[in-house]
């Protein structure tokens, strides 16, 4: 694990001298500032661990300084600790009731120093884990576990995202559905583990296909959903191609050795129409026309405005 960062806010050189040489004897990173100004810049340029704020220090003082933190997201978990020489009850409950996660009054010793300091960076590390763990259980539950690509609650979001985008900007917006043909054969004639093979290797390809900025998940079953922000209808066919020609030049070989010759069709909307919700169903009407004309093609068609 890496060292502890802390940054020492407080006017009194003699305190920040007494307190680095106590902290980095402990191994802790230490930095400082002079005021509350310096220590709010710090924590937005370098996020330390944990801070020990003086109260009483020219510009900011230590309270403003702790209301800007917590106002600020990305700064809001950093535990304040408040270095003070106001021994009243009154400043300690209103230190606390900002947000602060403790405090130590001066003069302090540095066993005691050192305790807060812990107990407080222990915290701090039980938070950013948590934090992390929160990011990992958001990552998995919109990803498609089979593929790799993200599932369709994740292709929900990015649907109503991109299309409110489009809309506000005036940019183009295309939606690309795209269907396994007779995939179900895949399963009939080699086993289910033989078609979860196909699907993982044609999103494989997806994502070799894809250009930065588009997004790509399962829609459900065999089917897959492409969202092409600011892509014209030309740009996005040309992308569907490629996607469906290298689908049926690369057949997939199964762990016994069959080889799979797999074909895909795609229903391409391009809008972004007066809602997403109607740019979807018209992808998927014109997939179903690729179907009903003999598959392994791709049919597009234009959303028209009526808002
Ligand atoms: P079409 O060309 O008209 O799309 O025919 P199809 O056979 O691909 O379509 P159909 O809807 O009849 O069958 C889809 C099959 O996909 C049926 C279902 O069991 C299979 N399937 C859906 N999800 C999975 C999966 O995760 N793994 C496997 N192996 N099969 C799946
Ligand atoms: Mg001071
Ligand atoms: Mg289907
Ligand atoms: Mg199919």
């Amino acid at each position: 694990m890496s060292r502890p960062t802390v940054l020492i806010a407080d006017d009194s050189l003699v305190v920040r001298a007494v307190v680095r040489s106590g902290l980095e004897a402990e191994g802790y990173v230490v930095t400082e500032a002079v005021d509350g100004t310096a220590a709010l810049q710090h924590c937005r340029q370098q996020p330390p661990d944990i801070v020990l704020l003086d109260i009483e220090m020219p510009g900011l003082d230590g309270y403003e300084v702790l209301a800007a933190l917590k106002a600020d997201p990305e700064l809001v978990d950093i535990p304040v600790v408040f270095l003070t020489s106001r021994s009243g009850m009154d400043d300690v409950v209103a230190g606390l009731r900002g947000g602060a996660h403790d405090y130590l009054k001066k003069p302090f010793e540095a066993p005691e120093l050192l305790a807060r300091v812990a107990s407080a960076v222990h915290v701090k590390k039980l938070q950013d884990a948590l934090h992390e763990r929160n990011a990992e259980l958001d990552r998995m539950s919109r990803t498609d576990a089979l593929t790799g690509l993200y599932n369709r609650r994740h292709l929900d979001d990015e649907l109503r995202r991109s299309h409110e985008d489009a809309r506000r900007h005036d940019a183009p917006l295309c939606l690309l559905l795209l269907d396994i043909d007779h995939f179900k054969n895949v399963n009939d004639t080699y086993g289910h583990p033989a078609g979860d093979l196909v699907l993982g290797a044609f999103a494989q390809r997806l994502r070799e296909q894809l250009r930065a900025g588009d997004i790509a998940g399962r829609w459900g079953g065999e089917e897959f959903l492409i969202i092409m922000p600011r892509t014209d209808p030309a740009g996005a066919f040309e992308v569907a191609e490629r996607i469906r020609t290298c689908t049926g030049a690369t057949p997939v070989t199964s762990v016994d050795g069959h080889v799979m010759k797999v074909t895909v069709s795609g229903g391409l909307a391009c809008g972004p129409g007066d809602t997403a919700d109607a740019a979807v169903h018209l992808a998927d009407t014109s997939l179903y026309q690729a179907k009903a004309a003999g598959r392994n093609q791709i049919v597009a068609a234009t959303l028209t405005n009526l808002t």
